[in-house]
């Protein structure tokens, strides 16, 4: 199997699933739409993985699973956050809700009506952002943690330092 293969920009649901065609790759987290917004590492790759198949001879299913480091910022401290992702997930493509009945209850259905073609980004991006946190924070409490008020005092406490040193070289020119 080849590796670090880019994924096709579209992704053609009935074709693909029937074809049961599996494919991998790897995303820099800087062209992931909306997910680059709030990760501060989007230096950082992703890797994907999905295949595809047809269920019940009709409806195109991928399951997918995607892994990556994300780096945050804690809402609580605004200090970063690491979170090593791996999101996993199932999903069947129907025309219409009733169509969803036939199916098992593991798979997150999405009504897509006559659509076929759905953009591979924002698939990902949809499913990265469904199972980040919605308020990210630190497990530990890190509210009580006092080092933030500590190192504003700190820089407070002479503020005139660096002046200081300017004056000094100002008189040795003299
Ligand atoms: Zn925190």
């Amino acid at each position: 199997m080849k590796k670090n293969t880019q994924l096709p920009k579209t992704i053609k649901l009935f074709n693909f699933a029937k074809k049961e065609v599996n494919l991998h790759g790897e995303y820099k987290i800087s062209n992931v739409p909306r997910v680059s917004e709030v990760a501060r590492n989007v230096e950082d790759n992703l890797k994907v993985n999905l295949s595809f198949n047809l269920e019940n001879g009709k409806t195109p299913c991928v399951k997918g699973i995607i892994e990556s480091k994300i780096v945050l910022d804690c809402q609580r401290c605004l200090d970063t956050l690491d979170l090593n992702l791996k999101v996993l997930f199932n999903l069947a493509f129907v025309r219409f809700e009733s169509q969803a009945e036939e199916l098992d209850k593991s798979f997150e259905v999405y009504v897509i009506g006559e659509d076929e073609e759905l953009d591979t980004l924002n698939l990902i991006s949809d499913e990265i952002l469904l199972s980040l946190p919605m308020v990210p924070s630190h497990e530990f409490d890190c509210s009580l943690s006092e080092d933030n008020e500590t190192k504003v005092e700190k820089v407070r406490k002479n503020p005139f330092d660096v002046l200081k040193n300017i004056k000094i070289a100002d008189f040795g020119k003299e």
